[in-house]
């Protein structure tokens, strides 16, 4: 007789590993269906997807080093710190990530057996059923189940005669394993990787280029921030990003004539070279939904080819699911993660929410850009009325403390009601910051309410609430 749960989730990523574990915790016999190793040395399946194995934690490690390496260098000179010969150990950099990863990945498997989780290794794939239960094979044996959740996530978009060998053409997997620094990087594509990934060899000696397709820079944030983070990125630290390029070919060369990659590319009306030793490619993510048996049983994509469903992650199937990168919305972990919960919940009878005005961005360069909710560009083509604060962290004492002032908080609030409609964050920590604008949005708070929060002093917090009382025109320290 095939195996038969209550609850099948396909893919152990953020949205599915936890999609799996909170429907365990509500009574339902789960199994998760996991097909990758990412490269671990026994071959075993990892749990945790893009994002603990080759994604948000390995990124995040890796800048740290490089902003640890950095300051050594660079930033604590002001503070009356010098050190003569700091040297990076590249090597050990990326074995202390590799360590981060494994712990993470390892305490997935322990919360699966904490919470009664069957981790099923293989590729799961539809194979027939109906409302009454769904069949996927995994692995050549067919599992069956009354609920599917797909959390097949996404891999990286490649580009056409773009030939990625994660060796000296890398997408992030091979962009997070370098073994030394590359002298000349260069990346295509200026989003959430190429900054990040930017950042990190550019910190430790790289010369980095970046080349974006958009004449735009980060056109998805407040342009008050863009415009802020090219004057930090390109003027004070040297990232040599070129807007408006369009490639037209990466050459691979021998490293003996002196020339390893070559990327011809255009901009304006004149064709351009850039020679590097390494390159990154870094054009956004393509949901997976290959090889799933979408047309065996029917399960619709939309028109990127993702999973359609509804508000509350329903396909257009009975009783079968889907969340995080492979379906619509912003391809962010802890939004995967709320969307795997709200359907463990709904699939209880329980309520199940997921407010998807009040997911928060979050860049993770220094300085630091986050936000949430609407940027001043999208209220005014929505004819919204708003009334907008904004404070430097120069005026805030714990920022000065730091040494680090750069940037400011900007925040949005209907003219009529108060409500805050967005919060916009340049600046040290605004990672950690961002969170009290969520909470705000979340509970449907006015930039008043803000204002009348006592915030600790000293602390950045305080440029939040600074922000809150210049939307009134009435700040206190600025
Ligand atoms: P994934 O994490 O992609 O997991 C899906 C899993 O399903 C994979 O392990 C895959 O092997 C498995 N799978 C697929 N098909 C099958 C199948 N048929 N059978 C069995 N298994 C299958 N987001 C943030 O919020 N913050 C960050 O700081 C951040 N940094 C990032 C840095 C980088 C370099 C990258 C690449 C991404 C980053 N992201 C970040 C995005 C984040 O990683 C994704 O949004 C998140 O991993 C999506 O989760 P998911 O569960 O939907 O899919
Ligand atoms: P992205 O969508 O953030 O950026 C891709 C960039 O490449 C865009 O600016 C786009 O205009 C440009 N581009 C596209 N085609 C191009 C071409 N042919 N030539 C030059 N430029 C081109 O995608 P990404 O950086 O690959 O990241 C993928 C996703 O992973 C992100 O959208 C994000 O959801 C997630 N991510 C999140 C974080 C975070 O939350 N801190 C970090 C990394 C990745």
């Amino acid at each position: 007789m095939s195996k038969q749960f209550d609850v099948l989730v396909i893919g152990a990523g953020p949205g599915g590993y936890i999609a799996a574990i909170r429907a365990a915790q509500l009574g339902f016999s789960t199994a998760c269906i996991e097909s990758e190793a990412y490269n671990d040395p026994k071959g075993e399946v990892r749990l945790g997807g893009t994002c603990l194995n080759v994604g948000c934690i390995p990124s995040k490690a890796l800048l740290q080093s490089s902003e640890h390496y950095d300051n050594a260098r660079h930033g604590f000179v002001m503070h009356g710190i010098t050190a003569d010969d700091v040297r990076i150990d590249v090597k050990t950099m990326v074995k202390r990530k590799d360590n981060i990863v494994t712990q993470l990945t390892s305490g997935i498997k322990g919360l699966f057996k904490k919470n009664k989780v069957t981790l099923l290794p293989g590729h799961g794939k539809f194979v027939g059923g109906g409302e009454d239960g769904w069949e996927v094979d995994v692995a050549g044996e067919v599992v069956t189940a009354k609920h599917v959740i797909v959390a097949t996530g996404s891999h990286p978009r490649h580009l056409d005669g773009v030939p990625v060998d994660n060796k000296l053409v890398c997408d992030n997997a091979g962009a997070l394993a370098f073994d030394a620094v590359p002298k000349r990087l260069g990346v295509i594509g200026a989003g959430v990787i190429g900054l990040e990934l930017g950042s990190v060899w550019k910190r430790l000696g790289a010369h980095v280029t970046i080349l974006e397709a958009l004449p735009d820079f980060l056109a998805a944030a407040d342009a008050a921030v863009a415009k802020e983070a090219w004057k930090v990125f390109t003027q004070k630290q040297g990232l040599d990003i070129r807007l408006g390029a369009n490639i037209t070919a990466v050459k691979v060369g021998k490293k003996s004539q002196g020339m390893q990659i070559r990327v011809e590319y255009e901009a304006g009306d004149e064709s351009h070279v850039l020679e590097c030793d390494k390159l990154i490619v870094s054009v956004g993510r393509v949901p997976n939904t290959e090889g799933l048996g979408c047309e065996t049983v029917g399960l619709k994509l939309d028109e990127r080819g993702r999973v359609a469903v509804d508000e509350h992650c329903r396909s257009n199937l009975p009783n079968v699911w889907a969340v995080g990168d492979v379906v619509r919305g912003p391809m962010l972990a802890h939004k995967g993660m709320e969307e795997g919960v709200m359907v463990a919940e709904l699939i209880a009878g329980q309520a199940g929410h997921c407010n998807y005005d009040a997911v928060p961005w979050v860049i993770y360069t220094h300085p630091e850009i986050a936000w949430v909710g609407k940027t001043e560009q999208q209220l005014k083509s929505a004819g919204i009325a708003y009334r907008a604060g904004q404070i430097p962290f120069a005026a805030n004492g714990r920022a000065l403390g730091q040494g680090d002032t750069t940037g400011f908080v900007k925040m949005l609030a209907d003219a009529n009601t108060d409500r805050i409609l967005g919060v916009h964050i340049i600046g040290t920590n605004a990672s950690e910051l961002i969170s009290e604008a969520v909470v705000a949005m979340e509970f449907q708070a006015s930039s008043e309410d803000i204002a009348r929060i006592v915030h600790a002093h000293p602390t950045l917090s305080e440029v939040m609430h600074e922000t809150a009382l210049a939307v009134d025109k009435r700040p206190l320290h600025f």
